[in-house]
C-alpha cells in the first residue's frame, strides 16, 4: 500500500539534532504520534538498550562487530562514536523512503548531522535548542536513565553541541513538547533549505563541500 505520506512531495530529507536531554525523542515521539504518516530512520547503535527500549523499533541495538561490518560495507549514510557508543543511520532505507518521493527524518547527534549536509545539500538541519541551560540540566537529571558521571559527560558535549546551533538552517526551541512537534512537521514539507534561508528566518550556513556518493 502506496504511504500516506507520498501526498507530502517532494522528498525532503531533514535531519533533528541537539544536546543530549532536550527532548528529541519525546519530540519524535509526538511527532509519530499525532503524524503517523512521518516516517524516523531507526539507527543502529553499540549501546545497551533502556529499560522500554525495543530492538527494531528505538534502535538496531547491534554488537561492535555488527556495528564494524556496517561500516565496512558502506551501509550507513552517517555514523559517530557519542559519550562511549557509536550510533548510525542505516542507508538503503532512507534512500528507499526518498525514492518514493516522501519525506524523512533523522534523529542524530551534531558529527553526524555535519556528515548528512556535506553529502545532500538539499537535506534540512534542524536544531532543538532547550529554553534555557539550567532546564537542559534538570532535564537530563530527570530522565534519570544514565548514571551522573554519564550525565555530566553528555553534559560537557551538550555545551559544544549548543556551540554549533547556528551550522543549522533552522533552531527551533523545545520549550512545548506540543509545538515544537508542530514546528518540525511544519519544516518536514517546507519549501527547500534554499528557499527557506533566503526568508531570513534563520541563519544562513556555509556552502557544503562536494559529497563523495550521493544519498
Ligand atoms: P533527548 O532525546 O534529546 O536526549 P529526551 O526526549 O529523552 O531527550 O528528553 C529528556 C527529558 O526531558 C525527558 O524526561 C522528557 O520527558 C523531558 N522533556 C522533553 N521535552 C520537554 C519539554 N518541552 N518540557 C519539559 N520536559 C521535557
Ligand atoms: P541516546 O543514547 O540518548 O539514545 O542517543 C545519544 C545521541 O546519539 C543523541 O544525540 C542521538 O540523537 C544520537 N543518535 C542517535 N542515533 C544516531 C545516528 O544514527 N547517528 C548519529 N550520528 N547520532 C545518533
Amino acid at each position: 500500500m502506496a504511504p500516506a505520506a507520498e501526498e507530502h512531495a517532494p522528498a525532503r530529507l531533514t535531519v533533528l539534532s541537539g544536546p543530549s536531554g532536550v527532548g528529541k525523542g519525546t519530540v519524535v515521539a509526538e511527532v509519530r504520534h499525532r503524524y503517523p504518516e512521518v516516517w524516523v530512520s531507526v539507527s543502529a547503535t553499540t549501546r545497551r538498550p533502556r529499560p522500554g527500549e525495543v530492538d527494531g523499533v528505538h534502535y538496531h541495538f547491534v554488537s561492535d562487530a555488527e556495528f564494524d561490518r556496517l561500516i565496512a560495507e558502506d551501509g550507513l549514510l552517517e555514523w559517530a562514536e557519542y559519550a562511549g557508543n557509536r550510533y548510525g543511520t542505516p542507508m538503503a532505507p532512507v534512500r528507499e523512503r526518498l525514492a518514493t518521493g516522501a519525506p524523512a527524518l533523522l534523529e542524530i547527534e551534531l558529527q553526524g548531522a555535519r556528515q548528512v549536509r556535506d553529502r545532500d545539500a538539499g537535506a534540512l538541519l534542524v536544531f532543538l535548542a532547550p529554553p534555557s541551560w539550567a532546564e537542559l540540566e534538570s532535564r537530563l537529571a530527570g530522565r534519570g536513565s544514565e548514571p551522573p558521571a554519564v550525565q555530566e559527560r553528555r553534559l560537557a558535549i551538550a555545551q559544544a553541541e549548543l556551540d554549533a546551533a547556528g551550522e543549522f538552517d533552522v533552531v527551533v526551541v523545545n520549550d512545548d513538547v506540543t509545538r515544537a512537534a508542530d514546528e518540525l512537521v511544519g519544516l518536514l514539507t517546507a519549501p527547500s533549505p534554499g528557499s527557506l534561508r533566503s526568508s531570513g528566518a534563520h541563519e544562513q550556513r556555509a556552502a557544503a563541500p562536494p559529497s563523495a556518493e550521493p544519498i
